[in-house]
């Protein structure tokens, strides 16, 4: 089983200059292997140019004067063996060299030198995937290093960083017997330096996802803005919009910060306190997120959420233009702060956050397309537009009364449990409300949450909805 623990470091103020020395140093060399490499690989697909050319100077080469290769140009081609070296292999081989010609890379730990390039072959790799072309770091893009495994020491609170040194950490959390220190990454946030490890036992295996025919319990959920959730037994998760709580003293940081004199250390100081509170704000969201995530998967083993496509809701207006070409007034504006609203709500990760925590506890996490879920009456199945008037649901066809999102939620999970082709008579909605909601606020609730700690697919927190002729019906 693998796990990732996150602490907080004590870093002492010489540590600290000489980490953000490192990541200044690493970003130069992660963007410099970047720029031979895109060089290397447009090079040599580019039929524009020639056959080969020099992407600085526009030249033709020909293949006899030429030793391009399609991975990488700095480092040799060929091992020692004479086998041929791949892109990682070559640019790794040229590091003493670089470090030759800039002595200051020394300071580095070599072995955090390789796992900077080794970030860049996964980048690369994640292009061959089919994602996104790799992209040069600014300062704010890239803020950690890591060390590859078994370079790490950990003793009781504190940690031993190859090159920089002993320091102590918080820890918050003890690290469980038999597992061992896989890869560490140092980051840099705007409160300070943090410390993720990856631990690992062999012994226990990664919990395996439920069988299809064990699934005892079903959760729908609908995602909304007002409330966070909606869940199919009723219950209503609301969404704390912790950006626009804090959204005031936000605005008065941006300006004090804007006002400073350019380049000064007031102004510095100024966005290193804006930075805080937006650091603070991803904190809190975070939290929220992975309380709610323990939630549902104790309530359900099997889930069934969304698949919302959320650039698309948060995607521009398309610009308006009359006849002479003189821009018209789209309803950009207005929707600026609805997406804004959406962006608080940062529902692609409580979806991961939920998918992960059901991950670990075996249970089945699925996605499915959300369309007329709001639309159609999950009593009768009728399906029409005016059946929804903002909260309320009331159907045109039977009558059926209910709140729109619940019942939105129970047409998601039924749509869940017609993906897996489980026929819903033999299986029971959870129909319990909890009252202790998770709340953001820590110790305060922490004896609220212990009552949320029950079984999933425990019968007697279940009340079964009535079923007629393969229709649910809730109690
Ligand atoms: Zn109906």
């Amino acid at each position: 089983m693998i796990l990732a623990y996150k602490y907080k470091l004590r870093v002492s103020s010489f540590q600290e200059a000489m980490m953000s020395n490192w990541l200044s140093m690493l970003r130069s060399h992660y963007n410099f292997c970047l720029r031979d490499r895109i060089e290397a690989y447009e090079q040599v697909k580019s039929p524009k140019l020639g056959n080969y050319s020099d992407l600085k100077t526009k030249a033709e080469f020909c293949p006899l004067t030429c030793s391009i290769s399609n991975k990488s140009q700095l480092g040799s081609p060929f091992k020692k063996s004479g086998k041929k070296r791949n892109a990682l292999e070559m640019q790794s081989s040229e590091l003493p060299f670089l470090k030759k010609a800039r002595p200051w890379y020394k300071n580095i730990h070599s072995t955090v030198l390789q796992q900077n390039l080794r970030r860049l072959e996964k980048a690369f790799a994640n292009f061959f995937d089919g994602r996104g072309y790799p992209k040069f770091k600014t300062r704010q893009k890239f803020k950690s290093f890591s060390y590859p495994p078994n370079q790490v020491k950990l003793e009781n609170n504190k940690i031993y960083l190859p090159s920089i040194g002993w320091m102590r950490f918080f820890k918050s959390r003890n690290i469980p017997d038999g597992f061992n220190l896989k890869t560490v990454t140092i980051r840099s946030l705007a409160d300070g330096w943090y410390v993720s490890i990856r631990i690992e036992n062999k012994d226990i295996p990664q919990s395996k996802s439920k069988d299809v025919k064990e699934i005892k319990t079903v959760m729908g959920c609908d995602l909304g803005i007002k409330k966070l959730l909606a869940l199919s037994n009723g219950e209503l998760i609301e969404n704390p919009q912790f950006e626009k709580r804090l959204s005031k003293r936000k605005t008065i940081r941006q300006r004090r910060a804007s006002r400073k004199k350019r380049g000064s250390s007031n102004q510095r100081k100024a966005y290193a306190k804006l930075a805080r509170l937006d650091q603070k704000i991803v904190n809190q969201r975070e939290d929220y997120q992975w309380k709610i995530a323990h939630h549902l998967v104790r309530l359900a083993d099997f889930i069934v959420l969304e698949d919302l496509n959320i650039q698309g809701m948060i995607r521009k207006c398309r610009a308006k233009q009359d006849e002479n070409g003189k821009f018209l007034k789209n309803g950009q504006s207005a929707k600026r702060a609805l997406n804004r609203l959406i962006r608080d709500c940062s529902w692609g990760n409580l979806t991961e956050k939920i998918e992960s925590v059901a991950a670990k506890f075996g249970s089945i996490c699925l996605k499915v397309n959300p369309k007329f879920t709001s639309q159609k009456c999950s009593h009768c199945g009728h399906i029409q537009k005016e059946n929804r008037n903002k909260e309320r649901f009331l159907c045109l066809n039977c009558g059926f009364l209910a709140d729109a999102d619940v019942q939105a939620s129970i047409n998601i999970g039924m749509k869940g449990l017609k993906t897996l082709g489980i026929s819903p008579s033999k299986l029971l909605m959870v129909n319990q409300k909890v009252t202790p909601k998770p709340e953001s606020t820590g110790s305060r609730n922490r004896e609220k949450s212990v009552l949320l700690e029950t079984e999933p697919g425990n019968p007697q927190q279940l009340s079964l909805f009535e079923w007629v002729n393969g229709e649910a019906i809730p109690c």
